[in-house]
């Protein structure tokens, strides 16, 4: 094996890569090599060697030449998106070519007018140890004529373990992962049913779990293959909905590893199912900003580049996309992004790499400080930026700039930029939207960099409308958000971050408004009406007259709401119904204490320690349970034991993949299998002061020696820490089987509170998270209110309370009926108290009860529905 020449693939003009008009190729981050601007269509294969990918779409094709060389030949580019118009492949993926056999023949005519450029790299990927060398000069070449020598291919094979030409499989799988004698293989494949596809959340998932065994896995798509430990390499993959993706592993763990990655796509898709019904993590969906709010993030998938069609202007006024809805009227206001500078030369590979590590790892605590101060949307966010920083594709790239005497920030830079550039080139709008994600990282390093502190807080007017092109997450929470009313983009995507943060921030938001924006005058006074989708950028008087009246109003309305729900809550008959609020965080106990919350009747205690690598100590969790405490003054706390397995994943705790997680070691089954973590947490939640306002609350109850064993550890726990009085215990009915054994149950404990979302789940036998059976998987089917009515009469014969937890208690068609059961206190999530409160008190038990013991008898969910509206009247706007 000698070294390796490569021919030209076409006739036409040959240039170096630096003029291919693409930062990726030119840049070298696929590998060295030159490109020739084409004018034949047919393309002709290079060198010998085995056809590696050639997609449908044609555009591109790769060969992997003796000695395991893979040379990649990229027909123009953008050309991905012509979605195989004007290709025609001439060969098959698998089969083995002579060099200058016809691989594709391509329409000049069509291809030159659809794509960016027509200039075709022709690329030898990855380098490693090779070397390039006779490269043709810059001038017309022939399709046959030598375009350089490829050297160093024995060294290379050698490395690669494949000095006898066996040849790498064809996952693409790194030097390193080529196979060992005695490696286990592992692979499957799947068609993904992810809505999205495998975008950032996923495919950060996927390479947290890949990069957790020794194996070296890839994914396979589209004829093309992804190291699955790198997040960037996954989504580049483009999979999309409907798409096989095959899931190769080599390795001792191999077979764990392809488990463990089709485990997590089971997760994400549990946690996208979630997501698309309003709440990505606390599932206390059915009223939020959502439902009838002022502020509602927009479902649909849009993404508005500045020249969008969606952008329109007449007479000062431009219409958008809602992202988040609501009204506002204030003053155009702007923030100046600046592009911090690099310089690129370095000053010695070992010195840039260390700044980049030192810097990447203060990007990372300063995160993980920011993450604590933030709700649970703001954490996920972040959590996929850590990603970013760790992604081995993005670091390897930028290693690779610095070992060629660039500084860290230059390489740092290329290397999200590149990144960025191949997502652009997807046609997959909610993954382009990742490459505001990439910025924000890529910024917060340059910034570290250069020593720099990011502004804590970016200052704004007084009811400040921000107008800009684009804005970043890091940048829109650095924002006084006390003074901004609304975002306008000119571009920005509703899927984006920034737009999920707005919502969770309830500021009303406009994406895609078009470069037009670039004209509003700063300072002047403009409407978002974010409900029509329009800014008016020019009102007149009496306009803005009509839109202050309008804010004014509705502002009264909330405020009177908010008001009305400081007070205790009783039926129109006088009967005591408490309504508490479920709480993730610090942040939400403020917000649940301002919306009127009379306490928390469920605090999500595993929400409080996601996304990182070591369980959180006693000190540590009785700081956070004091603070939330504090933030509910003398109110009560119920403190749900941690809840982890089954679609609530801790990366602290790992568990083994199962096969049914959902039916599997989750919620106390967990606890009580790691006894020292429960001690911890229980320690913890006893020494909240003051001693006793902490109840507790035992999660996927299924009998009653969970109770009893928990009981136990907890009067240990007493007797360790002179705690003399008791502490009050409740248990979750989540399954059908602690609903049916309540009357028994209710004996051990002193209180219980039904957690629907599971106890549907288990009841109906429908995964809570599957996307299909979502519409389906209703509370109000008369089998759950049955449950409830056990559960509610259980309580009632015991004289103890009976609360319900779950998403249900905020449905206003569940609320009558939940009251009328015998339910006495509703836990929502905050934002729903004031008009769960108002509905409340317009309702008479005796009507209620009437009223839920005829949907006893009915025979679906919808049937309930339909007499519950029959009866209260179709649905109003409850905030
Ligand atoms: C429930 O199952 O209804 C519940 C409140 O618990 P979680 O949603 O956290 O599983
Ligand atoms: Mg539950």
């Amino acid at each position: 094996m000698s070294n390796l020449q490569i021919l030209a693939p076409f006739n036409g003009w040959c240039s170096p890569l630096e003029e291919v008009p693409d930062a990726v190729f030119a840049g070298r981050m696929l590998g060295d090599g030159l490109a020739i601007d084409p004018t034949n269509g047919s393309l002709l294969a290079p060198c010998a060697g085995e056809i590696i990918t050639l997609p449908a779409s044609a555009h591109a094709v790769s060969i992997r030449a003796a000695g395991g060389i893979d040379v990649l030949i990229h027909v123009g580019i953008d050309t991905v998106q012509l979605g195989g118009r004007g290709f025609e492949a001439r060969a098959q993926p698998g089969t083995t070519v002579r060099a200058g056999a016809e691989l594709l023949r391509f329409d000049l005519d069509v291809v030159a007018r659809a794509a960016k450029s027509l200039m075709s790299p022709i690329v030898v990927t990855p380098m490693d140890g090779l070397t390039l060398r006779q490269c043709r000069a810059e001038g017309p070449v022939a399709a046959g004529d030598l375009l350089f020598e490829v050297t160093g291919v024995i060294a290379v094979a050698k490395q690669r373990g494949l000095v006898n030409g066996s040849g790498a499989d064809a996952s693409g799988a790194d030097a390193s992962g080529a196979a060992r004698p005695g490696d286990a293989k592992a692979a499957q494949t799947l068609i993904m049913t992810l809505r999205q596809g495998l975008h950032a959340r996923p495919a950060a998932l996927l390479a947290q779990r890949a990069r957790s065994f020794t194996a070296q896995t890839t994914l396979a798509a589209h004829g093309r293959t992804a190291n699955a430990r790198s997040v960037v390499a996954i989504m580049a993959l483009g999979v999309g909905q409907g798409e096989e993706i095959s899931i190769q592993a080599t390795g001792a763990d191999a077979v764990r590893a392809v488990a463990a990655i089709v485990a997590a796509i089971q997760e994400a898709l549990r946690m996208e199912a979630v997501a698309a019904h309003g709440a990505p993590v606390t599932a206390d969906s059915v009223i939020g900003p959502c439902a009838g709010g002022e502020m509602a993030i927009n479902s649909a998938s849009t993404s508005c580049p500045a020249d969008s069609p969606v952008a329109g202007t007449t007479l000062g006024l431009l219409r958008g996309v809602i992202a988040v809805a609501g009204f506002a009227v204030g003053r155009a206001t702007r923030i100046e992004r600046r592009e911090i500078p690099v310089v690129e030369a370095g000053t010695g590979p070992a010195l840039e790499s260390a700044a980049l590590e030192r810097a990447q790892a203060d990007v990372r605590l300063s995160l993980g400080r920011v993450a604590k101060t933030g709700g649970v949307t703001r954490r996920e966010i972040i959590a996929a930026h850590l990603e970013f920083l760790d992604d081995p594709q993005l670091n390897e790239t930028a290693q690779n700039l610095i070992a060629a005497g660039k500084s860290a920030g230059f390489a740092w830079r290329t290397a999200t930029r590149s990144c960025i550039a191949s997502l652009d080139a997807l046609d997959n709008s909610r993954l382009r939207e990742r490459g505001d994600d990439l910025l924000d990282v890529e910024s917060h390093v340059l910034l570290e960099l250069a020593g720099e502190a990011r502004p804590v807080t970016i200052p704004l007017p007084e009811r400040a409308v921000l107008i800009v092109d684009d804005l970043l997450p890091s940048e829109l929470t650095a924002l006084d958000q006390k003074r901004l009313l609304a975002i306008c983009l000119g571009r920005g995507g509703v899927t984006s971050h920034v737009a999920i943060l707005a919502a969770a921030m309830e500021i009303p938001m406009l994406i895609g408004l078009g470069n037009a924006v670039r004209n509003v005058a700063s300072g002047s006074t403009v409407i978002v009406d974010a409900e029509a989708g329009t800014l008016q950028t020019a009102p007149t008087p009496a306009a803005i007259d009509t839109a202050h009246t309008k804010v004014e109003s509705r502002l009264a309305r909330r405020a009177k709401m908010q008001a009305a729900a400081q007070t205790d809550c009783y039926t129109l008959d006088g009967t005591r119904i408490e309504v508490f609020a479920n709480l993730g965080n610090v942040q939400d106990a403020a917000t649940a204490v301002v919306n009127g919350a009379e306490g928390c009747g469920l605090l999500r205690t595993e929400f409080l320690f996601l996304d990182r690598e070591t369980a959180p100590d006693e000190a540590e969790q009785l700081a956070t349970y004091q603070d939330i405490a504090a933030a509910l003054g003398s109110r009560p706390l119920i403190l749900r034991l941690m809840d982890v397995g089954g679609d609530k994943p801790l990366r602290y705790l790992p568990l083994p993949a199962e096969e049914n997680p959902a039916l599997g070691l989750r919620g106390v089954r967990t606890a009580l299998a790691r006894p020292d973590l429960l001690r911890t947490q229980l320690r913890a939640a006893l020494r909240v002061q003051p001693s006793g306002s902490v109840r507790l609350l035992i999660p996927m109850i299924t009998d009653i020696a969970e109770v009893l064993a928990v009981r136990g550890i907890i009067d240990e726990l007493r007797a360790e820490l002179g705690i003399h009085h008791p502490i009050a215990l409740g248990a979750m009915i989540e399954t059908p089987a602690a609903a049916l054994i309540a009357p028994a149950l209710i004996r051990e404990v002193d209180f219980l509170s039904i957690g629907s979302n599971d106890l549907t789940q288990y009841t109906l036998a429908m995964d809570r998270g599957h996307p299909q059976l979502a519409a389906r998987t209703d509370a109000l089917h008369p089998a759950v209110l049955r449950l409830v009515a056990v559960t509610a009469n259980a309580g009632t014969a015991a004289g103890k309370m009976v609360a319900v937890c779950g998403s249900v208690a905020a449905d206003r068609y569940a609320v009558p009926l939940l009251l009328g059961l015998g339910a006495r206190e509703l836990s929502v999530v905050p934002a729903a108290v004031p008009a769960i409160k108002r509905q409340i008190r317009a309702l008479r038990i005796e009507d209620c009860h009437e009223l839920a013991m005829k949907c006893l008898d009915l025979a679906s969910a919808a049937a309930v529905r339909a007499l519950v509206e029959e009866t209260i009247g179709p649905g109003e706007n409850m905030q």
